[in-house]
């Protein structure tokens, strides 16, 4: 692939997991030291803050793979994200949640867990509750992190530095609600629970990864390689699966631009974004970001006097204002105008008469009759972005593979030689064999044949190739963040 070996993935997570303070990938270790195999059982809570919503759910594990999600979803108010607001108030609302969700969808059994817990009996009556928080936490437990900045519109100052953990713990105390917050949860290692629970066969999942508004990943370490857990001297934790789930943070990797393509649009959203030279991985991979590469692709062409695009072909073409179809108010013209939705609709378009991307252009990017060539122009620069995207999703997903060895032979052999002539051959059907991968978000679920580019590009990388790329199975973990906050919960010792 011409990269070199010191520049790839495989070798940041190498650094990340030995340095508390990588330069790369942040490489952040969780706590959770087993992934479940799917005869899990019992009923536990899950709560999800992420950017606009809380989310409350119990799930109730029937230890067959299977599960039954019950849940209830609230916008949180502008008001409680900022000040004057206090964090006490947001999670004071944030337990009000909990507490109504039980009365709703739990009544019999709050009830009777309420009046044991009172009465001092609490233990076993007390739900185990997973926390999802999409936020930079620097975790020290498996029910501790600190909290290091808010994003996403949050801005409440009196939290940062805190266990958030312990203000929803107290909060759900002065309700008397008989619940403890048992973990903390990443949604990447959601996904991770979750595919690895209702994943086929006994094999465990070795890595959950999300292609949803942002991109990372989370996977399975042996805990001697994750040298900087000694620097961990607060944590307790249980070291005897001799494992530990690693969040990645593969969003960030080589944001110094040693090997990551960079094209004038990447370089255009970079700039105009909130955290300029961050996230590079991410700002070339993610939904967040797709639709407004295609923005900055198609105005480049519709500005270059050689291309064609949207131009009316009836007027003078020295009169470039009076030459384009689009509407003066079209969000071409605004940054960040084209959700990445849009991308995914015209990639699936098999009309011959490009009858839909016609259709999306007129109404969503206020192109007048746009002609058929207009539209094979922009599924090019769609079906580019998004295999670019795909690609580099690929390349992160492989470095893990190889990082952990997963594939049998020898890992100096991954790194140096081309060809996949070190691995044993294995056939698809055997589970033994098999690498299991559990993926979320909407660009493996919507963007037509994105997880085909992923494999082409899976079955190019030395080290994997064709045998290695059929031993790769992927899986869909549906309801991720609740169902593996749960397992969380579940596994946590506290
Ligand atoms: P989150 O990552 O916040 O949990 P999602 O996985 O739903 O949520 O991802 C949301 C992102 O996916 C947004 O950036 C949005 O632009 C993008 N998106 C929404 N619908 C689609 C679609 N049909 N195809 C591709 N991307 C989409
Ligand atoms: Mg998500």
């Amino acid at each position: 692939m011409g990269i070199k070996f010191a520049h790839t993935p495989s070798a940041g997570l190498d650094e990340g997991i030995q340095k508390t303070k990588p330069r790369g990938m942040a490489m952040i270790p969780t706590y959770v030291t087993a992934v479940p195999n799917g005869t899990e059982k019992g009923l536990f809570l899950a709560v999800d803050l992420g950017g606009t919503n809380f989310r409350v759910c119990s799930i109730q594990l029937h230890g067959n793979s299977t599960f039954t999600l019950t849940q209830s979803k609230v916008a949180i108010p502008q008001e409680l994200m900022v000040a004057p607001t206090t964090s006490k108030q947001l999670f004071a609302f944030l337990a009000k949640q909990i507490e109504s969700f039980l009365r709703t969808h739990h009544n019999d059994h709050f009830e009777l867990r309420r009046r044991k817990s009172l009465s001092g009996e609490a233990g076993e009556h007390t739900f185990k509750l997973g926390f999802t928080f999409s936020f930079p936490v620097d975790q020290v437990g498996i029910n501790k992190g600190y909290l290091i900045r808010w994003t996403k519109g949050y801005d409440l100052k009196d939290a940062i530095g805190k266990d958030i953990c312990a203000l929803l713990q107290d909060e759900i105390d002065a309700l008397g609600l008989p619940v403890r917050v048992a973990a903390l949860v990443n949604d990447t290692v959601g996904t991770l629970m979750a595919r690895s629970y209702t994943s086929p066969g006994k094999t465990g999942t070795l890595l959950g990864g999300i292609f949803g508004t942002g991109t990372n990943g989370a996977y399975v370490e042996n805990l001697s390689k994750i040298a900087k857990m000694s620097e961990y001297t607060e944590a307790e934790y249980d070291k005897s699966t001799g494992e530990m789930i690693v969040n990645t943070e593969w969003g960030g990797f080589d944001n110094a631009l040693q090997v990551l393509p960079n094209s004038p649009y990447d370089e255009g959203l970079d700039k105009g974004s909130v955290n300029p030279g961050m996230q590079m991985f991410e700002k070339r991979v993610s939904g967040m970001f797709l639709g407004e590469i295609l923005r900055r692709a198609i105005l480049a062409l519709v500005n270059s006097p050689e291309a064609q695009l949207f131009k009316d072909e009836t007027s003078s073409s020295n009169d470039i204002g009076s030459t384009t179809c689009i509407a003066d108010d079209s969000p071409l013209y605004s940054i960040w105008g084209i959700d990445t939705s849009f991308l995914s609709m015209v990639q699936g378009d098999t009309d011959t008469n490009w009858r839909i991307t016609r259709q999306a252009l007129d109404k969503e990017l206020g192109v007048s009759a746009p002609s058929t060539e207009d539209a094979r122009a922009v599924k090019a620069l769609v079906t580019a972005i998004g295999k670019r995207s795909a690609r580099l999703g690929a390349m992160a997903i492989g470095a893990v593979i190889l990082a952990t060895n997963r594939l049998g032979g020898k890992p100096t052999d991954a790194q140096s030689k081309e060809g996949t002539d070190a691995l044993p051959a294995a056939s698809a059907t055997d589970e033994e064999s098999i690498v299991d991968i559990g993926l979320d978000g909407s660009l493996v679920e919507y963007f037509p044949r994105f997880e085909d580019y992923m494999r082409e590009a899976l079955r190019e990388i030395p080290g994997i190739g064709e045998e290695g790329e059929k031993r790769i199975r992927f899986g869909i973990a549906k309801d991720g963040s609740g169902v593996g906050a749960a397992l969380v919960a579940l596994t946590a010792v506290n």
